[in-house]
């Protein structure tokens, strides 16, 4: 699989994306939580890193129902592609958003009367068919959402209105991916009552949905009518107390290439502010990648690389567009030999989340931080289906 992401011109940093992993991930969903429960993906900052537009088409033919960003623009971009399963946009968007979401056929997540009123403005002046909103209540999190005392009114308030439909009512968990699952169960438990309460009011709140990754994983209890599935899709754990189903496995690695050997003389100091010191005769390489690829400085002596079946240090700090990697015994390498940057397990390489220790951080960070710089290069079976770059999007057919 490795060996196939050379077949493509270009950079020397690259990264593969797996999308049977992909596919394998959904597959397992579906399979693990009720028949009946949709299942969401969380397609949002560019697929977690991963590429929005290819993860959505392969997410969707694998039997996801729904898609969610967190932006009006992140829709469009899936819109533009092609895409016509609905998508949801999570985050709170701004009212000069309105026209080209609706425009888009997004739904909306909604959380205050105001903004009610001025999307259904808005939806009654430009649209024939009534817009999809989804109302969000905190639950706890006191992030994004309705407070609960207000959730009755707000739904009520939807319901009236002919150019909007209230399609959902969702809520959000701060904790889910803690051992402890108390703070899980009481954020639920507060959503119910809205949602009871709701129904008293004679409103139907339309499809229920409070679950994200970590909630999905460890119970069944979460599903109701959706989950939104975000990091657990790509592969990645939500946290190290919450383990992904066996099965699941990443989709992203990251490669370079060494670009040159340096030869330390005891005493030479490497990279700005010399920061490592060799104290012997020492062989290092030039990787070139730094932390506008995403390669982040806070990994500066501290992480490591695959260099072949051997694995090197990070010598001195990361730099922008270069790192520096060595040995403390003397060691072959040579120009071009391949280089695992981010591995999935199966190697010496680290995976994203032994990166995101390193570097005091969580993989959702590391993920979303692969900058578009780096090509994506998208693997089916082993063979290149796709590559996207700075040039945008090619299918190399499959
Ligand atoms: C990002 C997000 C998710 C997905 O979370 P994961 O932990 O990545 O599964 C679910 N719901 C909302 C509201 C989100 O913002």
């Amino acid at each position: 699989m490795t060996d196939d992401i050379w077949s493509v011109a270009g950079r020397s940093t690259r990264a593969a994306i797996d999308l049977d992993a992909i596919a394998g991930n959904v597959v397992r969903f579906r399979k693990g939580i009720s028949p009946t429960t949709g299942l969401m993906a969380v397609v949002k900052a560019n697929g977690y890193g991963h590429g929005a537009v290819m993860i959505a088409r392969t997410a969707l033919d694998a039997g996801a129902t729904d898609l969610a960003v967190a932006t009006v623009d992140e829709g469009l971009q899936l819109r533009n592609s092609g895409i016509r399963a609905p998508i949801l946009v999570l985050g709170p968007i701004d009212d000069s958003e309105f026209r080209s979401a609706l425009a888009g056929e997004l739904a909306l997540v909604v959380a205050d009367r105001d903004t009610v009123r001025a999307l259904a403005f808005t939806a009654a002046s430009v649209s024939t068919a009534p817009v999809s909103v989804h109302l969000k209540i905190d639950t706890g999190m006191r992030r994004y959402g309705a407070p609960t005392a207000e959730a009755v009114e707000i739904a009520s308030l939807i319901a009236s209105l002919p150019s909007l439909r209230l399609a959902g009512t969702m809520t959000h968990f701060a904790s889910a991916d803690e051992i402890d699952e108390s703070a899980t169960l009481d954020q639920l438990a507060v959503f119910d009552g809205a949602v009871a309460a709701i129904r008293s009011a004679g409103v139907n709140p339309g499809r229920l949905h409070v679950a994200n990754s970590a909630a999905t994983l460890r119970s069944r209890r979460y599903d109701r009518d959706m989950v939104r599935v975000g990091i657990a899709l790509y592969g990645l754990p939500p946290s190290s107390d919450v383990a992904l189903w066996p099965g699941m496995r990443p989709a992203l690695t990251v490669h370079s290439r060494v670009r040159r050997t340096i030869l330390l003389r005891p005493g030479d100091r490497v990279s700005y502010g010399g920061t490592y010191q060799a104290n012997r005769d020492e062989t290092a390489a030039l990787i070139p990648i730094g932390y506008a690829d995403g390669y982040h400085r806070l990994l500066s002596n501290r992480a490591w690389m695959a260099v072949g079946h051997e694995t090197a240090q990070v010598r001195g700090r990361v730099c922008m567009d270069q790192t520096i990697v060595g040995w403390s015994s003397a060691t072959t390498v040579e120009a071009r030999q391949p280089v695992v940057v981010v591995g999935d397990g199966s190697n010496a390489a680290p995976t994203l989340s032994q990166l995101a220790e390193m570097a005091g951080t969580i993989s959702y960070e590391l993920a979303t931080a692969i900058a578009p710089r780096v090509p994506r290069i998208y693997l089916r079976q082993g063979r290149v289906v796709a590559v996207e770059d700075l040039a945008g999007l090619h299918e190399t057919g499959s």
